[in-house]
């Protein structure tokens, strides 16, 4: 249901849940976060509001990270459990994923992982991009822009309506999302980039912002920057605009 992704210098969890706070208006039954550091990925989830999800917060505090993921569900598959909220994780807990929208194919591909052998954690039809995800980038040769790559790949096997906002641990300066029929749009701010689901996860932050096309792909990384292509790997130029409405 809501989007929120950031890359930059500021406390990625006070980020993020700015980003949630402000998605609310959108309706949701659960919500979650995950950072990423050096050391690896940590997340927290709940169902119900986002005050649930900042007394486990309070009880439990993130570490201290700059790049940070989070959403807010409105479920479709598989009931508004804590289990069920987003992020997912994959099986190795390589991966992070985040999704609006819903996985048309998803029990055909639940059933090649699990013939693979891979246990599910949820219900969730967003769950089985986490495990290809993860699948695939051990697949896809080394190098800069790895996991947008294996992103790539797992968006061209999807079916439906998706955005998809994904880290994975071996690259702790990078966040990847994925657009189908849903919408996804970049800030971009001095030195640091946000994703949502729409202008009001950022509007606090920056007015500079991309929109993502159809069937495109967008790697954040703190290096490199931002990149955008099609799902076959073109880059394309994402539309620049800038945020209007009052904060
Ligand atoms: N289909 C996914 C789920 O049920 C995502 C729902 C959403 O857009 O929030 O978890």
């Amino acid at each position: 249901c809501g989007i929120v992704g950031y890359v930059g210098p500021q406390n990625a969890r006070d980020v993020v849940l700015e980003g949630l706070r402000r998605l609310e208006y959108r309706g949701y039954d659960s919500a979650g976060v995950a950072v990423l550091t050096g050391e690896g990925m940590a997340t927290a989830k709940r169902a119900g509001k986002l005050a649930n999800l900042e007394k486990v917060l309070a009880e439990q505090p993130l570490p201290e990270a700059t790049i940070g993921i989070g959403h807010t569900r409105w479920a479709t598959h598989g009931g508004p459990t804590d289990r069920n909220a987003h992020p997912h994780l994959s099986a190795d807990g390589s991966v992070a994923v985040i999704h609006n929208g819903i996985i048309e194919n998803f029990a055909a591909l639940r059933g090649e992982c699990e013939a693979a052998g891979v246990e599910f954690a949820s219900e969730t039809d967003t769950e089985v991009v986490a495990h290809l995800l993860a699948a695939e980038y051990t697949r896809t040769p080394e190098g800069p822009g790895r996991l947008a790559e294996a992103m790539r790949a797992v968006s061209r096997r999807l079916e439906g309506a998706f955005t998809l906002v994904a880290s994975h641990v071996a690259e702790p300066d990078t966040l990847v999302a994925s657009r189908r029929n849903s919408p996804l749009v970049v800030g971009v701010g001095d030195g640091e980039y946000f994703l949502g689901s729409d202008v009001a996860a950022f509007i606090a932050h920056t007015r500079e912002a991309r929109e993502l096309g159809q069937d495109q792909v967008v790697e954040i990384d703190r290096q490199r920057g931002l990149t955008v292509t099609d799902f076959a790997g073109t880059p394309v130029e994402p539309k620049a605009f800038t945020v209007d409405w009052d904060a």
